[in-house]
């Protein structure tokens, strides 16, 4: 029997484990969750009786795929596409698309999984899935990005519609790749199909607020979970992991509520900078010239440091937002930021704290948000954006980001009470895991099977 999980629960795992062999992401996804929710399945037995946890853990469906293309030099790649539609109890499937070397089914499971939980969260009709290639697109022309995202189309186009799936973007997955990925289901479906995909350009169908909304949405979260405790991000000194979309519009919304960022990262180390990441910069570096936080130190002079190879969570902060991707901080790491007096802690990426680095957390009473309440704010944002393009129509930039406010302190307040109601005050993990799965184990029970 596993330790920390509940004695019902504890051979559903295990036959997890079992049917699943290797996919160690995806153990660790199902664990966290299933470890919370013991007091659920005491309470609430027609759960049990309906077998809502294994049919949750098992995808509707699995799709594996071939995606060949040529470079610019005429040679011939061969990579493996990938799309797991997880749940579609709450609305269509609902979720990105990475494009990383270290995809592989586990890892879109685990992203999958958490999926599910995240967009029940958010209170909008959307189900869950999570799909992607390992695919590397460093280094890539965009000639050679376009033939990829073409290729990977030509596959999947027979599996998505806007009722049926809906992809977006995740790492490796921005605005240009979604382009071409509609522009390549537009010309096969000859339909003009503008829900397909979210995360569309701002003249062809895309909201406004989307590209802000994840990192905008953890920042918000932050927030809250602060003001629960009579604190605030004011003055406050906060250290950002990554430099992709997530971190950038975390930074941005955290000096706009009056807080002092002071890093940020990529896989080749760190930068801090202690009079505040100069934002215009790290944009123009990142976003136009797709260059590395090593460019930044570089330009912005003496004020900042470049720190290769290392963990940024060794810079001391008030506020940590790890946002670049599963597992970044450890055990040692949360440890260092509990000694250097760290008060909050909020998921930008998905996974991103190991789960030792989270109980650490815990027994040192940090607000600890996970990523599927904190970084809901980007799904969020894609349901806002298939909601205009259903009924043709476009929200302003004040609009749109209003009701993402509102849709974060729905989730925060609704992990908040869960936790308290099931005898956790504080525990945004044991809040975040048992309000999603309810809301999605409820629909189940009321479909059928
Ligand atoms: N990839 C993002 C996430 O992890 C967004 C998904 C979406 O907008 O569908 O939630």
């Amino acid at each position: 029997m596993s330790a920390n999980l509940d004695e019902k629960i504890s051979p559903l795992y295990d036959a997890i484990l079992r049917r699943n062999p290797g996919e160690i992401e995806f153990h660790q996804a199902v664990r966290e969750v299933l470890e919370t929710l013991g007091p659920v399945v005491a309470k609430r037995p027609e759960f049990v009786h309906a077998k809502i946890i294994e049919r949750l853990c098992e995808p509707e469906r699995q799709l594996i795929f071939r995606v060949p293309w040529t470079d610019d030099s005429g040679e011939i790649h061969v990579n493996r596409g990938f799309r797991v539609e997880f749940s579609s109890t709450l609305g269509p499937y609902k979720g990105g698309l990475r494009f990383h070397p270290s995809v592989n089914l586990g890892i879109v499971k685990f992203l999958g999984f958490e999926q599910i939980f995240k967009n029940a969260l958010t209170g909008l009709p959307i189900g869950g899935g999570k799909g992607g290639s390992d695919f590397d697109p460093k280094g890539r022309s965009d000639a050679e990005i376009m033939r990829f995202c073409q290729s990977f189309m030509t596959e999947l186009y027979r599996h998505l519609g806007e009722y049926t799936d809906v992809p977006a973007g995740d790492i490796g997955v921005g605005g240009r790749e979604i382009g071409y990925l509609f522009g390549q289901y537009k010309r096969i479906t000859n339909r003009y199909e503008s829900g397909v995909l979210t995360g569309k350009g701002l003249n062809w169908g895309g909201a406004q607020v989307r590209k802000e909304a994840t990192g905008y949405g953890s920042v918000l979260f932050t927030a809250e979970m602060l003001r629960a405790r009579g604190d605030s991000l004011e003055g406050r000194r906060v250290a950002v992991s990554g430099s992709g979309n997530v971190a950038i519009y975390s930074i941005e919304k955290a000096q706009q509520l009056g807080a002092n960022v002071v890093t940020c990262s990529d896989s080749s180390g760190y930068v801090v900078d202690e009079k505040g990441v100069d934002l215009e910069l790290l944009k123009q570096i990142k976003e136009v010239e797709r260059g590395r936080v090593s460019d930044y130190a570089l330009r912005r002079g003496h004020d900042a440091r470049f720190i290769p190879d290392s963990s940024v969570w060794e810079v001391p902060c008030d506020v940590a937002l790890p946002s670049a991707t599963q597992n970044e901080l450890t055990g040692s790491d949360a440890a260092a930021l509990v000694r250097n007096g760290v008060r909050a802690v909020a998921e930008g990426a998905n996974m991103p704290t190991t789960p030792e680095g989270v109980r650490v957390f815990a027994e040192a009473g940090v607000a600890f948000a996970p990523g599927k309440a904190a970084n809901a704010g980007g799904v969020a944002t894609s349901a806002l954006e298939m909601q205009q393009n259903a009924s043709r129509d476009s929200w302003t930039f004040a609009h749109t980001e209003e009701r993402l406010a509102g849709i974060m302190r729905h989730i925060h307040d609704t992990c908040y009470e869960t936790a308290e109601r099931y005898g956790r005050p504080g525990d945004y993990v044991a809040g975040a895991n048992i309000a999603g799965f309810e809301a999605v184990a409820e629909a189940m029970t009321a479909q059928g099977l």
